[in-house]
C-alpha cells in the first residue's frame, strides 16, 4: 500500500500576480547572474527569478538574488536631497538644484583655495559601467582632480596589480567554463559556497561530471575546504612562501613546461634563482604546511593536463596581496596553464561591477585600460573628449586608502563619496571618525540615506539603486551583461548617470556628455576598437539576447572570447609574461603573549559588504543579524567563554563585542569574525597597506579575547553594531 500518497498536497508557490518579467543582472556579487524581475499590474516589483538560458547561472540564484526586488522599497532609501550648514546639524530637505549648486560651488571654492587635487572623489564597484565612464570623464576631464579612486582598492586592487605586473595588463584570463576542462583546481583564500554561491554551483556541476582534485588553501575550514580533497591550513599571510615552494618543487623535479616558459615568459633565470631558496622544509617552517604535502600538491598540479587557480580576498587583502597574485601567475606560467581550457589564473572578483570600474572608470588611469603615464594614451583620450592634453596628470594620484590619510594631514579638504561606506569598510574606525570630521566639505551619494558615512556629510544625493536605471556590469569572467530599467527610481532619487551629467553642467568645460547610458556605451565601444579590451561589437540588444557576452568582442565577432592570451602573447612590450621573483618579508602582525589569537575576517552568505542593502532585507538579515565570532571550543573552554555568550575582542587598535559561536572550523589559536558589521571587525583590523596595490591587510592580525561579566551591557553594545 502506498500509504498516504494521494493525501499529499503538492507544493504551491504563491501567485504574486506577475503580469510582466523584465531582464536584468544581479547587482550584488561579481558572479553576474541574469535575473528577471516580476512586476504586478500596478508595476511593482514582486518577485525575482534566475534566467534559465543564461550561461552564467543557468536559472539559479543565491538568496541575495532571490530577494533583490525587495531593495526598491527597502528601509533607509534616500527620498530627497538633503543639506545642512554644519556637520551633525539636522539635515534639511533640498531641491536637486540646490544640492548640486552647493556641491559644485564647494568643489570650486576648495580647488581655487587649495589646488585642484585638494578635492577627492571615492567611488565604488556597484554602479553601471556607463556611469563609471561618465564619472571618469567628469573627474579627469572637467573637475580635474587626480585624487580619484574606487573602493575596489579594498577588494580587488591586488588582483589588478598582480595581473598588470605578470601579464602587462589587468583582465582575468579565464572563465567559469574552465571548471569543465580542468584536471586540478587550486582555490586560495576563496570560500565560494558563501561568497559566490552560483559560481560554486558551476564548480560542483563540473566536479560531478569530471572528477578532479580540489585543493583548498585557507587558514580556516571554510565550507569549500570541507568539500576539498586536500585542505592546506596555511599560516595567515604566508601564501607567497607556499607558492614559491610549489614552484621550487616543480622546477627541481623537472615538472615545468619548459617550452612554454621559453617561448612566452621573461626573467626565467632570476625567478629560478629565488625559488631555489624555498625548499619545502624551510617553507614549511613559515607557512605551516607539511613539506611532503607541499611536494604532493606541486606534483599533482604540475602533472595535471590542465590546472587552474582561483582566489578571492584571502590573497588580496594582505600586505603581500599583489605578490600573492603574482605567485599564482608564476605557478601557472611555469606549468603552461594560461590561456588554455581548464588552465588559468582566475581572480574571483567581489562587487557586481568591480570589473567595470577597472575597465572604464579612469580611477587608476584613463578609460579602456589606458595609463596616465603613457603620453599616447593621454593624447587619444584628450582628443576624444575634447580636453587639453595638459589638463591630465602624468601619473595616477592617491589610492582610496591613501586619500583618507591625506585628509588627516590637510592635503585633501573636500570629498565626494559615491556608493561606498568607508565608515564601516575602512580599518581603524576611531581614526576614520576623526578623519571625516576634518573635511571642509563632504557630499555623499548613495541609494540609502541611513548609510553610516552620511552622518558626516554636508550634502546628501539620493541615488537610484540597481535596476531603477539602465546600463552594464562586467562579471568575473569578463562577461558584459545588461541591467534594464525595471522600475522608476524611488521618490526623488536619481540615477548616478543623471547626477554626474547634472554636475558637469555646473562647470566650464569643452567636453560633451551623452544624454543616456547607451550614448556613453557607444563612446566606450569606439574607444575600445582594436584593443585587448574590445567592446566594439557589443550592443545592448545583442547583450540581452546572448544573456551577456565576454570581451574581447570586436565588430566582426560572432561569439564572445572565453579566454585571454590563448596565443601566448601578453601585453608587456616584448609580448612575454614576466616571471617575477617574490622574496618573502615576514612583516605580518603575529599572535604574541599579549594578543595570543589570529583574527581572520570574511563574508557570510546572507550579507553583502557593509549591509547597507542586505541589512534591510528581512529574509537575509533575520538569518544573520548579529556580529559574532567563530571560536574553537577548546580555546573557549580554556578562557571560560561560553557558546552563545558575548565576549570582548581587543587588538592594538581597538575593541569590539561579539557573540561567541564555538566551532571546529577554526583552530585553537584563531578566531573568525564576519566583516559586514559596523563598529566591529574594522575597529580591530591591522590595515597596513600592500606596497603595490595599496590594499589593506584586513585578515591577519593579533587579538586577545575576554569573557564579559555584564552580558546585558554587552548585548546592548552588540546591538549597536547591528544598527538596522
Ligand atoms: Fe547575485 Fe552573486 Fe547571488 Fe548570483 S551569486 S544571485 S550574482 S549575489
Amino acid at each position: 500500500m502506498l500509504f498516504g500518497r494521494n493525501k499529499k498536497n503538492p507544493i504551491k508557490i504563491a501567485d504574486k500576480g506577475v503580469v510582466e518579467w523584465k531582464y536584468t543582472t544581479c547587482g550584488y556579487c561579481s558572479t553576474g547572474c541574469s535575473i528577471e524581475v516580476g512586476l504586478d499590474k500596478k508595476g511593482d516589483a514582486v518577485t525575482s527569478r534566475g534566467v534559465a538560458d543564461a550561461d552564467v547561472n543557468r536559472g539559479k540564484l543565491c538568496l541575495k538574488g532571490i530577494f533583490e526586488h525587495e531593495l526598491f522599497k527597502s528601509a533607509g532609501r534616500g527620498r530627497v536631497p538633503l543639506m545642512r550648514k554644519k556637520r551633525f546639524d539636522e539635515f534639511k530637505e533640498a531641491s536637486w538644484d540646490e544640492a548640486l549648486d552647493k556641491t559644485a560651488s564647494e568643489i570650486k571654492r576648495i580647488q581655487e583655495k587649495y589646488g585642484r587635487d585638494s578635492f577627492a572623489i571615492v567611488s565604488t564597484g556597484q554602479i553601471m559601467t556607463e556611469e563609471f565612464y561618465t564619472l571618469g570623464k567628469l573627474a579627469r576631464g572637467v573637475i580635474g582632480t587626480n585624487n580619484y579612486d574606487g573602493n575596489t582598492t579594498l577588494c580587488m586592487s591586488s588582483a589588478a596589480s598582480g595581473y598588470k605586473r605578470s601579464f602587462g595588463s589587468d583582465g582575468p584570463p579565464g572563465c567559469y567554463d574552465d571548471f569543465e576542462h580542468t584536471d586540478c583546481l587550486l582555490a586560495i583564500g576563496s570560500n565560494l559556497p558563501e561568497q559566490h554561491p552560483v559560481i560554486y554551483y558551476r564548480l560542483k556541476a563540473a566536479m560531478e561530471k569530471k572528477k578532479f582534485p580540489l585543493i583548498v588553501v585557507d587558514p580556516r575550514v571554510t565550507m569549500l575546504a570541507q568539500m576539498a580533497d586536500i585542505h592546506l591550513p596555511v599560516t595567515p599571510g604566508t601564501d607567497v612562501v607556499l607558492l614559491n615552494s610549489l614552484a621550487h618543487v616543480i622546477i627541481k623535479e623537472g615538472l615545468e613546461d619548459r617550452a612554454y616558459m621559453e617561448a612566452h615568459t621573461s626573467d626565467i633565470e632570476s625567478f629560478e634563482k629565488l625559488v631555489a631558496e624555498y625548499d619545502p622544509e624551510s617553507a614549511s617552517r613559515i607557512c605551516g604546511i607539511d613539506a611532503d604535502m607541499i611536494r604532493h600538491v606541486a606534483r599533482t598540479y604540475a602533472k595535471a593536463g590542465a590546472a587552474m587557480t582561483i582566489w578571492t580576498m584571502g590573497i588580496n587583502q594582505s600586505m603581500h596581496g599583489s605578490d600573492g597574485v603574482v605567485g599564482i601567475n608564476n605557478l601557472n606560467l611555469i606549468t603552461g596553464n594560461i590561456g588554455k581550457p581548464g588552465g588559468t589564473s582566475l581572480s574571483i572578483t567581489g562587487q557586481c561591477n568591480a570589473m567595470g570600474t577597472r575597465e572604464w572608470s579612469s580611477c587608476s588611469g584613463l578609460p579602456g585600460y589606458r595609463a596616465l603615464e603613457n603620453a599616447e594614451h593621454r593624447k587619444e583620450i584628450a582628443e576624444f573628449w575634447n580636453v587639453d592634453e595638459e589638463f591630465f596628470p602624468k601619473e595616477r594620484g592617491l589610492f582610496m586608502t591613501d586619500i583618507f590619510p591625506a585628509i588627516e594631514t590637510g592635503q585633501i579638504k573636500g570629498l565626494w563619496i559615491i556608493a561606498t561606506n568607508p565608515m564601516t569598510s575602512m580599518t581603524n574606525t576611531a581614526r576614520m571618525r576623526k578623519i571625516m570630521e576634518k573635511l571642509d566639505f563632504l557630499v555623499v551619494q548613495d541609494a540609502y540615506e541611513d548609510v553610516e558615512t552620511n552622518e558626516y556629510s554636508h550634502v546628501y544625493f539620493p541615488a537610484a539603486v540597481w535596476a531603477e536605471k539602465e546600463g552594464c556590469f562586467t562579471n568575473t569572467e569578463r562577461r558584459v551583461n545588461l541591467t534594464r530599467n525595471v522600475v522608476e527610481p524611488f521618490r526623488e532619487s536619481k540615477p548616478d548617470f543623471w547626477i554626474f551629467n547634472e554636475m558637469a553642467k555646473r562647470f566650464d568645460h569643452s567636453v560633451t556628455f551623452p544624454e543616456n547610458t547607451e550614448g556613453a556605451f557607444n563612446e566606450m565601444r569606439e574607444l575600445s576598437k582594436g584593443r585587448m579590451l574590445d567592446y566594439s561589437g557589443l550592443t545592448y540588444d545583442k547583450i540581452e539576447e546572448k544573456r551577456g557576452i565576454q570581451w574581447p568582442f570586436s565588430e566582426d565577432a560572432e561569439e564572445g572570447s572565453p579566454r585571454l592570451y590563448t596565443d601566448g602573447e601578453f601585453q608587456h612590450a616584448d609580448q612575454k609574461a614576466k616571471l617575477i621573483p617574490l622574496p618573502f618579508v615576514d612583516d605580518n602582525e603575529r599572535p604574541c603573549d599579549d594578543y595570543p589569537f589570529w583574527l581572520n575576517s570574511g563574508r557570510v552568505v546572507e550579507h553583502f559588504h557593509t549591509r547597507t542593502r542586505t541589512g534591510k532585507v528581512g529574509n537575509l538579515n533575520k538569518f544573520s543579524p548579529t556580529p559574532y565570532m567563530e571560536m574553537n571550543p577548546d580555546a573557549a573552554k580554556k578562557l571560560g567563554v561560553e557558546h552563545g555568550s558575548y565576549a570582548r575582542l581587543t587588538t592594538r587598535r581597538g575593541d569590539a563585542v561579539v557573540m561567541v559561536q564555538t566551532t571546529q572550523r577554526v583552530s585553537p589559536n584563531m578566531v573568525f569574525v564576519p566583516f559586514h558589521f559596523h563598529e566591529c571587525v574594522n575597529r580591530l583590523a591591522l590595515g597596513l597597506l600592500d606596497p603595490h596595490s595599496r590594499q589593506p591587510a584586513f585578515k591577519q592580525c593579533a587579538v586577545k579575547i575576554e569573557p564579559i561579566v555584564n552580558q546585558g551591557a554587552a548585548a546592548v553594545r552588540n546591538k549597536a553594531a547591528r544598527a538596522y
